[in-house]
This record gives structure tokens, C-alpha cells and sequence, in this order.
């Protein structure tokens, strides 16, 4: 099974993964992971991006796209796999398909899980930080006993600039544009699945699941 996750800061997109990775025994491929790996192994595409890196310049989309096929080309990658922040753009989305095609293979599914842009906002700017020992709380998940101090030291908590409501909400913003095409893209393929992701991890879990056993 091919998979794509994907999902708006806050929506649970990660602590899915996880659970869909260990339940159906197909690898993880972050882009993330798949930068680190090709540096690692200093394959002569992970030396390109390292050097674009290194400059602090954007890698370029082929040298991306020829790492991504590096990596779904790998032997654990025959039987399926989870991909997750990948692709970002249309153009990455149809050199993909022509990387599956070239496989013999295809995408089974896109799941995107999907949370209101609201409950995001609260879910991302709730995170509070003891100023003294730099524990994490949120106010709705993880409330500390007493309101704006640490319940180890009972230093007061501070809120970072990053989950700020405006910072949180031009994050979202960007995100919105970078993930419509990609949805109506994926629609458009007839792979789309999306996910009531405003539930219970458990409960969300469960509709993935059942979505995954149906290939
Ligand atoms: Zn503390």
C-alpha cells in the first residue's frame, strides 16, 4: 500500500503516522528523514542538497525529486510505504506519479487529516512555558494546577512568539494555499481520502485504519 498523509500544522498528522506505521509494517519516509539519510549515506544527490544547505539556499525540486526516488526505489519500499511532507507543490505531485509509474506502481491513497482552522488555532496557541525549568503545558490539554505557574517550581509561564495568534494563524494561512492544490489534485486522481481529525486520536485512528484495510 502507497500511502500519502497529509494534514495542517496541529491536526495530528505526525501521532497518526506513527500508529498507521506500526499497525500495517511499512516505512516512515519524511522528507526529513529522506535529507538526513542521502547526506548520511553522501549519495551524490545528498551531497548536491547538502551543498545548496550548507550555502543556506533552497534545494532545488530536482535534486528533491531525485532523492525522493532514491529513496522509494530502496527494497523496504517494495511493499509499500507512508509518505509524509512530500509532495508539496503540484509539480512535485506529477513528478511522483511519473516516479510510480516508472516503479510499476501507483498511489493508493492520500489521507488528509483533517482538522477546522479554529480548533487548530486553539490546539497551537494554548502551549505555555515554564520560564524557569522549560516545562510545556497547554491550557486545554495540559492545564498546569494553578493558572500561569509551574507546577514543579511555581515560576511563571510564558507563551513563545511562534505560537502567538498571529504567528499561528499566517502559518496556518501559508499552509492552507500550499495544501488545497494538492487536495483537488489528489481528488481529481480519484485517491482522496479525507479524515474527521477533531476526534479522539483513538477515533481518528480507527476511520484510517479501516480506510488502510480496504486497499
Ligand atoms: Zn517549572
Amino acid at each position: 500500500m502507497n500511502i500519502i498523509i497529509m494534514g495542517l500544522p496541529g491536526a495530528g498528522k505526525g501521532t497518526q503516522a506513527e500508529k498507521i506505521i506500526q499497525e500495517f509494517q511499512i516505512p516512515h519516509i519524511s522528507t526529513g528523514d529522506m535529507f538526513r539519510l542521502a547526506m548520511k549515506q553522501e549519495t551524490e544527490l545528498g551531497l548536491k542538497a547538502k551543498s545548496y544547505m550548507d550555502n543556506g539556499d533552497l534545494v532545488p525540486n530536482e535534486v528533491t525529486i531525485g532523492i525522493v526516488k532514491e529513496r522509494l526505489s530502496q527494497s523496504d519500499a517494495k511493499e509499500g510505504f507512508l509518505l509524509d511532507g512530500f509532495p508539496r507543490t503540484i509539480e512535485q505531485a506529477e513528478a511522483l506519479n511519473d516516479i510510480m509509474k516508472e516503479l510499476n506502481t501507483s498511489i493508493d491513497r492520500t489521507i488528509f487529516i483533517d482538522v477546522p482552522e479554529e480548533e487548530l488555532m486553539n490546539r497551537l496557541t494554548g502551549r505555555r512555558i515554564c520560564s524557569s525549568c522549560g516545562k510545556a503545558y497547554h491550557l486545554v490539554f495540559n492545564p498546569p494546577k494553578v493558572e500561569g505557574v509551574c507546577d514543579l517550581d511555581g515560576a511563571k509561564l510564558y507563551q513563545r512568539d511562534d505560537d502567538n495568534p498571529e504567528t499561528v494563524a499566517n502559518r496556518l494561512e501559508v499552509n492552507v494555499k500550499q495544501t488545497q492544490p494538492l487536495i483537488d489534485f489528489y481528488k481529481d486522481q480519484g485517491v482522496f481520502v479525507n479524515v474527521d481529525g477533531a476526534r479522539d486520536i483513538d477515533e481518528v485512528f480507527s476511520d484510517v485504519a479501516d480506510i488502510l484495510k480496504n486497499i
